[in-house]
């Protein structure tokens, strides 16, 4: 059997970092098992989905290094939907129901002060052929309930029914079909909801895995039943943890808080997202995968906790920083290159700085400092500038490599008798206006003889 996983987003706001958890399992189980990934919008309510969102979201998916073998679109595969409504209209498991939401409403309350599950009680299918042409010269349109198979012969009378299966994250798994009303699949105007488009979809598309959130647990009960009633084999499950904010709100589309793109464009690498979407809240370490193949080696969804985790932003910038530092100059020339960081001296000055960064965007301050001079007075005592203005009369002549450092500080401590940090620090302070940064003995020879006398205070 080739896996064939799907994701399918709802393309009504931007994904967010817990959309990219279930999009980047699928991704990792795929890349694992030698399978296929099909994204599917599931866009079947035409009136919120958006094409913006969806292209927002398939960009979103490809910075975090997600390809597709295959996109669809619900929206254009209605006659796959409206043939599965026939097969099981004609097996009699579909059945139209004309209650309005009020009344539903009513029912429900009766039976929970009956001290009955508060589930819908089959009233609909008694009703005879003449009451619902009656109700449809009234202007009522059906709105159509699958039969869950949960009784014996009369459907009155749900029994206990269970539905097992070995979920591929939470292990064991029962759902009991009598504890459920009968899903809505089609509503009065015709629309469908997301069931039945996504069991027929998952049908014809071949999924053999569905990898999603844990908030359809319930849902995947009943959707095996319609797997079977539409004489399909239901494939495997696997429901993961949602995360939270660090607060421990539920992420929305809505907010946008997270999104994908919002953590794009305030420069973060995008294997450091996929590695903190993927790994917290699991047993494994937390580690900044340096690709997909390495962040499959660590991805198992049977070491996911069960309960929510909570995505921390400040664990992205420690394994963003983590990143950053091995990033070959290759791997960010370009965007080295829009932050107007090219040139002779450019990948020398990226291995110069990048141990030293948070974000790839962070080099062009050091850029400057290289190459315009210090921007920020240095805040040394009088005593420190008199000790730093005599320390330049030591510089050696060029060439410069990454021995002049040395060589020019030995000089400067020999003459002036300081050693340590009040021999280092006003010289960094001088050199660069901060008293932390990359190493000088990697600075300097990027300085030139030049440029650092320029620093002279
Ligand atoms: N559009 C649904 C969601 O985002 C898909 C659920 C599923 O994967 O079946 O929750």
């Amino acid at each position: 059997m080739t896996v064939t996983v799907r994701f399918a987003p709802s393309p009504t706001g931007y994904i967010h970092i817990g959309n990219t958890r279930t999009a980047l399992f699928n991704w990792l189980f795929a890349l694992k098992n030698g399978g296929r990934f099909v994204l599917r919008f599931d866009d079947t309510d035409v009136e919120r989905s958006k094409s913006e969102y969806a292209e927002a979201i398939a960009t979103d998916l490809d910075w975090l290094g997600v390809k597709p073998d295959r996109v669809e679109h619900q929206s254009k595969r209605f006659a796959v939907y409206d043939a599965a409504v026939e097969k099981l209209k004609s097996a009699g498991l579909l059945y139209p129901c004309y209650e309005t939401t009020e009344e539903l409403e009513r029912r429900r309350k009766l039976r929970l002060t009956r001290r009955l599950p508060p589930i819908y009680g089959r009233e609909a299918l008694k009703q005879t052929d003449a009451e619902r042409t009656a109700f449809e010269a009234e202007g009522r349109k059906a709105h159509w309930r699958f039969l869950l198979p949960n009784f014996k012969d009369d459907p009155f009378s749900p029994v206990r029914t269970e539905v097992h299966w070995d979920d591929l994250v939470r292990g064991p798994q029962t759902v009991d079909l009598a504890s459920m009303s009968d899903p809505v699949l089609v509503r009065e105007d015709g629309t469908y909801l997301y069931t039945l488009p996504s069991v027929a979809d998952d049908i014809d598309m071949g999924i053999s895995h569905i990898i999603r959130g844990d908030d359809h647990v319930t849902n995947t009960g009943a959707q095996i039943a319609l797997f079977q009633a539409l004489g399909a084999e239901p494939p495997e499950f696997g429901h993961h943890n949602l995360l939270t904010t660090i607060s421990g709100e539920g992420l929305s589309k809505r907010s946008g808080s997270l999104s994908v793109g919002s953590l794009r464009e305030a420069g973060y690498e995008p294997m450091a997202v996929a590695s903190l979407a993927v790994l917290i809240g699991s047993s494994e370490n937390v580690i900044a995968a340096a690709d997909m193949q390495v962040l499959a080696e660590h991805f198992d969804p049977a070491a996911t906790s069960k309960s929510s985790a909570k995505f921390d932003p400040a664990e992205l910038d420690t394994l963003n920083r983590a990143l950053v530092h091995t990033l070959d100059f290759e791997a960010v020339r370009g965007r080295l290159a829009a932050l107007g960081i090219e040139g002779e001296s450019a990948e020398a000055f990226w291995i110069a700085v990048r141990g030293n960064l948070g974000r790839v965007s962070d080099a062009s301050l050091w850029w400057k400092i290289v190459n315009e001079g210090v921007h920020s007075t240095p805040d040394l005592s009088e005593e420190d500038i008199a000790f730093v203005r005599q320390a330049f009369d030591f510089l050696p002549p060029e060439p410069w490599d990454r021995q002049t450092w040395k060589i020019w500080t030995d000089a400067v401590k020999e003459a002036s008798g300081r050693k340590g940090k009040t021999l280092f620090m006003p010289l960094r302070l001088a050199l660069t206006g901060l008293s932390s940064g990359p190493e000088l003995a990697d600075l300097l020879p990027l300085f030139g003889r030049e440029g650092t006398l320029g620093r002279r205070p």
